[in-house]
């Protein structure tokens, strides 16, 4: 039995316990929306319980593949064990097929194939709208170190190419996600630099972080749904919890 500590932190969509074990901490999923940096709120129906299903069995899928994550096993409907990480302030997005952001930012329409995906790093912050920022940036601010950033990079893309291959076996494509990464034993910068910590592929993947369009029909399976008002929200959740389950 894991017995739950004090509130940690609360973000957005989860929340942070600490346990008896000061390297592990849970992930309790809410049901709590959020878009727009904050500006939309709303509540998605058992959001909380489908996304930790799903995020919990991608965990596993990735770890399979050789992708080093915090996730340690699913405790409950809502709560996760995962190793307790000091997350880098970036956000990593990966993008197969425009949508989003990058057809906003450029003029684009959205839904044209990439001929290679496209990696972006964000600076971390609600406040700014997590801003786009390159790898200068970054070395400048001291944010990640140059291997952080190598590594960061490589095992970016190692995920993208296990879940595009996992959801095309299910006809999803993948449009583009979002992850973050922690350091593992939670250190400092410094102590980073001494190679004395690992990365750790944190945060969830689920709809809310990602785009999922079915294949053929292009519906969107993801929190687009909620963004955009698109309607049955709860409904595309549980198709993707299903296709995520499917042998
Ligand atoms: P975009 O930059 O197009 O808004 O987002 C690209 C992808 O990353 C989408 O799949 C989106 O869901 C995810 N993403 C980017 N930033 C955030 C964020 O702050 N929170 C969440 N939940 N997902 C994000």
């Amino acid at each position: 039995m894991v017995k739950q500590g004090e509130k940690l932190y609360e973000g957005k969509a989860k929340i942070l316990y600490s346990t008896e074990d000061p390297q592990l901490v849970i992930q309790y999923f809410k049901d709590d929306a959020t878009a727009f940096n904050a500006q939309k709120r709303g509540m998605i129906v058992d959001k909380g319980v489908v996304n930790n299903k799903i995020a919990s069995h991608l965990f596993g899928v990735l770890e399979q593949a050789g992708v080093a994550t915090h996730f340690v096993k699913q405790l409950s409907d809502r709560e996760m064990l995962v190793k307790r990480v000091q997350i880098i302030p970036l956000e990593v997005t990966i993008r197969n097929i425009t949508a989003g952001g990058m057809a906003k930012s450029l003029g684009i329409d959205e839904g044209i194939i990439l001929k290679r995906p496209v990696f972006e790093w964000h600076y971390k912050s609600d406040a700014l709208g997590d801003p786009l920022i390159n790898d200068d940036h970054i070395l400048a601010l001291e944010l990640a170190t140059p291997q952080e950033l190598e590594t960061i990079r490589r095992l970016s893309f190692r995920v993208n190419d296990v879940l595009r291959d996992y959801f095309a076996a299910r006809k999803i494509d993948v449009v583009d996600f979002k992850l973050e990464f922690g350091r593992f034993p939670h250190l400092e910068l410094g102590e980073a630099r001494g190679g004395q910590s690992q990365l750790l592929l944190a945060d969830e993947i689920s709809p809310d972080t990602c785009r999922f369009w079915e294949q053929g029909t292009r519906k969107k399976l993801d929190k687009d749904r909620f963004r955009r008002d698109l309607g049955d929200v709860e409904a595309a959740y549980h198709e993707m919890l299903k296709r995520v389950l499917q042998g």
